[in-house]
C-alpha cells in the first residue's frame, strides 16, 4: 500500500514538473528578445559585412550556400548581418533565403559604390530614396552590319507584366523601388554621426557591371537620375518588394570617375559605422 502511494506521488510530481517545465519554457520564450523580428543588414564583400558583424553581441554564425549569416543583437534587439557575396544573383538569393528563414522586420543593404554625380565625393553616403536596375535594357532594332549603339538602349521593366518584355511597350519604363520611409527617417536622424563626408538622399543604380566610361556614367545619371552605381541594391529591393519587407539601400562612395575620386576600400568600414548608428536609431523607434 505504502509502496503504491509512493509510486503515485512520484508520478504526480513528475507530471507537475513536466507542466511547470513547459509553462516556464513558453514564458521565457515570450519575453525573449529572440522572438522579435530581426533587422537584416546585408553587405556583399567581407570588408563590407565583417566590421558590422564584429559590433554584434552574442553572435552565432550560420552558413547556407555561399552566404554567411551572423546572428546577434544590438541593444538587446536581434540583428542579423548577412555576407551575401557580390552581385545581383547572390543578393537576390541571399535576400529571399533570409526572408524565408528569419522573417526580418526590415532590411538594410549597404556597402560601397561608384559615384554618378560629380557633386558627390568619396566618403559621401547616399540613402536610397529609390533603387533601380540599370542592367535591365532592351537594345535598338539593328540589322546585320548596322553596329552596336549603346546610347539607343532603352530601359526594360521585367516586372511590368508576365508577358513578353521584348514586345510589351509597357515594359519600356524604368522601375524604381522606393526606400522605406521609417528606415529613411532613422537614417536621416543620425546623419551628423557620419563625419567622413556628407549624407544625401538619392537614387542607387545596380547591375552586374562596372562602368568606367564617363560618358556612359553621365548617360545613366541623366536618364535614370542615378547618384551612384553598385552591384546589389536593386536585386535586394526587388525581393523585399515581392515579400513586402521594408527595405533601404545605404551606399558610401568608394570611387567616383566623374570627379577623379580614387577607389578607397576604407570607405566600407566608415559606412558600416554609420549604418550601425542607423540600426540603433531604428531599434529605439521600434521600442516607442
Ligand atoms: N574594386 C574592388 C572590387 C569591387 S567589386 C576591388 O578590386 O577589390 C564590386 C563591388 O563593389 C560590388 O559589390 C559593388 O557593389 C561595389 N562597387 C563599388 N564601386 C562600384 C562601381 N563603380 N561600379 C560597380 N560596383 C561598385
Amino acid at each position: 500500500m505504502i509502496k503504491k502511494n509512493a509510486g503515485f506521488t512520484v508520478f504526480a510530481l513528475l507530471v507537475l514538473f513536466l507542466f511547470a517545465g513547459c509553462s516556464s519554457t513558453s514564458q521565457s520564450e515570450e519575453g525573449d528578445e529572440k522572438d522579435e523580428q530581426p533587422i537584416l543588414v546585408q553587405g556583399p564583400m567581407p570588408i563590407e559585412a565583417e566590421e558590422f558583424a564584429e559590433r554584434l553581441d552574442d553572435v552565432e554564425e550560420e552558413t547556407s550556400g555561399n552566404f554567411v549569416f551572423y546572428k546577434g543583437t544590438v541593444d538587446d534587439y536581434p540583428v542579423i548581418v548577412a555576407k551575401t557575396g557580390k552581385g545581383m544573383e547572390n543578393t537576390a538569393a541571399a535576400t529571399t533565403l533570409a526572408i524565408e528563414k528569419y522573417d526580418p522586420k526590415a532590411i538594410i543593404n549597404q556597402g560601397t559604390s561608384g559615384g554618378h554625380d560629380p557633386d558627390l565625393n568619396v566618403y559621401d553616403i547616399v540613402l536610397g530614396e529609390r533603387t533601380t536596375n540599370i542592367g535591365a535594357l532592351k537594345t535598338g532594332d539593328r540589322d546585320k552590319g548596322e553596329g552596336i549603339e549603346a546610347t539607343e538602349w532603352i530601359p526594360m521593366d521585367l516586372m511590368a507584366s508576365e508577358g513578353s518584355a521584348g514586345e510589351d511597350p509597357d515594359a519600356e519604363n524604368i522601375r524604381y523601388y522606393k526606400g522605406d520611409q521609417q528606415l529613411l527617417e532613422a537614417a536621416q536622424a543620425v546623419k551628423d554621426t557620419h563625419e567622413d563626408g556628407k549624407v544625401v538622399e538619392g537614387t542607387i543604380g545596380s547591375a552586374d557591371l562596372w562602368n568606367n566610361e564617363v560618358d556612359r556614367i553621365e548617360w545613366f545619371h541623366e536618364k535614370y537620375e542615378t547618384s551612384v552605381e553598385e552591384m546589389e541594391g536593386a536585386a535586394g529591393a526587388q525581393m523585399a518588394d515581392a515579400y513586402d519587407v521594408p527595405y533601404l539601400g545605404i551606399r558610401i562612395l568608394s570611387n567616383n570617375k566623374t570627379n577623379d575620386g580614387e577607389y578607397d576600400p576604407d570607405t566600407a568600414q566608415s559606412n558600416q559605422a554609420y549604418v550601425y548608428e542607423v540600426v540603433k536609431e531604428y531599434i529605439s523607434t521600434q521600442a516607442e
